[in-house]
């Protein structure tokens, strides 16, 4: 029992634990439901801690991203946030803020008695180090996306071009059976691949793409085309001993055409069957048709995956969670941030143009309030139900 105020809500919380099997939990939370008690609503507790003041907006977001994160550099940043960096940040930058406004109105209240005032140069050069700050620090962020999904790469790519062979390498799995009989993927298979620095993504081999000569190629290549089109990243995958170059070149343009929105990376497979000289042209021409430059590999021996493998998380962007002191973000909180810094900045070209900083204090006050505004709504002094709405509806029930 945690007595108000010291609980997660500051009410007061009754804790039950209960050791057993999920029957046990099941046909208490009957009994006590049928007493009285109701389900909490998604996210319901972190909201009562953010309404009853004991965490701020930003701290309640980190928790969902916490429960969420999909891998260890998000964990990382969320952590952090739910430690409240993204809120010190932004009570240091508002009280920064509020220390130039209240120059500004002691400029309107105190102009006529005999005091000394910050220079509209001084209050000009401070906000234009805070925009600065304020625009960098919303660069700089990783990017905290709104779904837990992680993304996806697809291989596509003929018939027999080594898309299992290379979905087991990459994935370090035995997830695709592989065959020298063409055909024998028939279905859109998955794996879990976990990067160096901990950040992830799930591999999917697109087989059956564009092949629907039997009813059961229809129905792969249905789900493949699924597949390509939901796909964050696709890999072209090319045979380099496989002649029937043009068509590499048909299927290209029918991938492209299904999914124009990911980028797509080349790989050159099997550069083991062939000698250097041979792998040169080969690469040459792969490259010329597909207008790319081609990662060479070799799924049977290793060759070029661990380039691959880089070359994936930097195109996905995930090598972004590992910069160290990067905050994570949210895009509400990123675009607070740059609303902030434009205020701040309208205020300081007030500020440059005026030769007293009473002759413009009341714009620059307008200005500086709008800023204010911004950071709050990132803490969540100044948040309409709407924003609450959405935050809260991301968690899971009984967070
Ligand atoms: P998929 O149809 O594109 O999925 O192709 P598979 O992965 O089933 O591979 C077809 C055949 O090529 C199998 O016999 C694989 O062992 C072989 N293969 C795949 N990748 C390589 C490679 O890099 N080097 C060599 N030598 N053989 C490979």
């Amino acid at each position: 029992m945690f007595r108000a105020p010291r609980s997660y809500t500051r009410q007061d919380v009754v804790e039950l634990h209960i050791p057993g099997p999920a029957a046990a939990s099941t046909s208490l939370a009957s009994v006590l439901i049928d007493a009285g008690a109701r389900q909490a609503l998604p996210g319901e507790f972190t909201a009562r801690a953010f309404l009853s003041g004991r965490i701020d907006l930003s701290e309640a977001e980190a928790v969902a991203d916490v429960v969420c994160a999909a891998d260890d550099a998000k964990l990382r940043s969320a952590i952090a946030a739910m430690g409240g960096q993204v809120h010190r940040f932004c009570r240091q930058a508002a009280g920064s803020i509020a220390d130039i406004l209240a120059g500004v109105e002691a400029s309107i209240d105190l102009s006529s008695e005999d005091i000394v005032l910050d220079t509209p140069a001084d209050l000009a050069e401070r906000l234009d180090g805070l925009a600065c700050r304020l625009r960098s620090i919303a660069a700089e962020a990783t990017e905290i996306p709104e779904t837990t999904e992680q993304p996806h790469v697809v291989l596509a790519g003929r018939v027999n071009v080594g898309k299992s062979s290379l979905l087991n390498a990459i994935s370090g799995t035995d997830r695709a059976i592989t065959s020298a009989l063409a055909g024998t993927t028939r279905d859109v298979l998955s794996a879990p691949v976990r990067l160096d620095d901990g950040s992830a993504f799930i591999l999917q081999d697109a087989a059956g793409f564009g092949r629907a000569e039997t009813l059961l190629d229809e129905a792969t290549n249905t789900a493949a085309r699924r597949a390509v089109a939901a796909a964050d990243l696709v890999l072209f995958v090319a045979d380099l001993t496989d002649r029937a170059i043009q068509k590499d070149r048909q299927l290209l343009d029918q991938v492209r055409s299904a999914n124009r929105r990911a980028p797509m990376l080349l790989v050159a497979n099997k550069l083991d069957l062939l000698d250097k000289a041979e792998l040169q042209h080969r690469l040459a021409e792969v490259e010329g048709l597909s207008s790319m430059t081609a990662l060479g590999t070799s799924a049977v021996t290793g060759t070029g995956l661990g380039r691959l493998r880089d070359v994936i998380g930097e195109r996905l962007g995930l090598s972004a969670g590992r910069s160290g002191d990067a905050l994570g973000l949210h895009d509400r909180q990123r675009r607070c941030l740059i609303a902030a810094a434009a205020g701040a900045q309208r205020a300081c070209s007030l500020l440059m143009e005026a030769s007293e900083v009473a002759d413009c204090a009341e714009l620059v006050a307008v200005e500086l309030r709008e800023s204010l505004g911004e950071l709050s709504a990132i803490s969540g002094e100044i948040v309409t139900e709407d924003i609450l709405g959405r935050i809260f509806s991301r968690f899971c029930v009984g967070k």
